[in-house]
């Protein structure tokens, strides 16, 4: 079994704040990347309120940035996922290797949320549905797509997309906008992007790819051509592993004490326990504090 001082599970903001500062601390991390090295950051395609950078800056400049960083002061990283972890004996099981820590982070983020609705599934990817523009946007280059969702992530795709589709819908469950007041300002005064409110999807169909989308509106089902579907209805925090082991709340964030666990020297930070802000800045805070207080622990 492999011994480790300080294990960091996550590589997003959070993660690589935390690492940022253990490395510094001479705390040694090792950071076990997880199943998508960089987090959520790498599907946004530009920040524009992270202090310090007053012309914005691109979400995967700027967790390449914070790795880079992390490294120039040594951090190791592994790739892969925690397949099972023992909170209480600091144990896990990475690749198939045993590892036994001293102290933890739990920086775990989460992941984008699912309608669940038929034709998801089955289109996701290839198929016309994606959870990223910023990824995939490019490939509908002049033609109509769908954000669903009404938060600053729909508004936000909804933007970017415009750069290249003739008409985006913005599909909204209810009658306005969750988004920040400058973003949704945005969205409704955009000549491209018109917002349907009131709507939900019922289905994603297509023979190959998506060719529409049925749709309801106060009770009336009704179909709209489209060629693809970006989904950004929120996020799921990534705790599913931890179950039984810590407190979660009804969406699965973890409950905690800032970022204290019931279990010393096993911290949390990010996303998969902040139900509230979930913002780059205060991800990487609470990944900053995390190692401040794990680096007391260890003393
Ligand atoms: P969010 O704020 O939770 O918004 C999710 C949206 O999806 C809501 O409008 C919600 O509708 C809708 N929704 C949820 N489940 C749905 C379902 N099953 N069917 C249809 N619609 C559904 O999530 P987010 O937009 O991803 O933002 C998350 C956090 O990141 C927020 O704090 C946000 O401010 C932040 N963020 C900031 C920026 C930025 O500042 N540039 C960019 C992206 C995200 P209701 O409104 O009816 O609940």
């Amino acid at each position: 079994m492999e011994l480790e001082n300080l294990v960091i599970l996550g590589s997003g903001c959070a993660g690589l704040a935390a690492a940022i500062y253990a490395a510094r601390a001479r705390l040694d991390p090792l950071v076990i990347e997880g199943d998508r090295p960089g987090g959520q950051l790498i599907e946004t395609a530009e920040i524009e309120n992270f202090p310090g950078f007053p012309d914005g800056i691109g979400g995967f400049e700027l967790t390449s940035n914070m790795r880079q960083q992390a490294e120039k002061f040594g951090i190791r990283v592994r790739s892969g996922v925690a397949e099972r972890v023992d909170l209480k004996e600091k144990m896990m099981t990475c690749g198939g290797a045993s590892i036994g820590t001293r102290a933890m982070i739990i920086a775990t983020g989460a992941s984008a949320r699912r309608l669940n609705i038929p034709g998801e599934k089955e289109f996701f990817g290839g198929g016309g549905v994606s959870t990223c523009a910023t990824c995939d946007g490019a490939f509908y280059k002049n033609k109509t797509v769908f954000v669903i969702g009404g938060g600053d992530s729909a508004c936000e795709e909804a933007l970017f997309l415009t750069r290249f589709c003739e008409k985006i819908y913005v599909i909204h469950r209810r009658d306005r906008l969750r988004a920040s007041k400058i973003m949704a300002d945005r969205v409704l005064s955009h000549p491209k992007i018109e917002v349907l409110w009131d709507t939900i999807p019922v289905a994603i169909c297509g023979e190959k790819k998506v060719t529409h989308v049925r749709l309801s509106t106060q009770n009336t089902e009704w179909d709209l051509p489209c060629s693809g579907v970006f989904l950004a209805i929120g996020h799921v925090p990534n705790t599913a592993i931890f179950e039984g082991q810590l407190e979660r709340d009804a969406e699965g964030y973890i409950i905690a004490e800032g970022v204290h666990t019931k279990f010393p020297g096993v911290f949390v930070a990010g996303d998969c326990a902040d139900r509230h802000y979930r913002q780059a800045i205060t991800a990487a805070g609470s990944g900053a504090a995390a190692a401040i207080s794990a680096e007391r622990y260890l003393l």
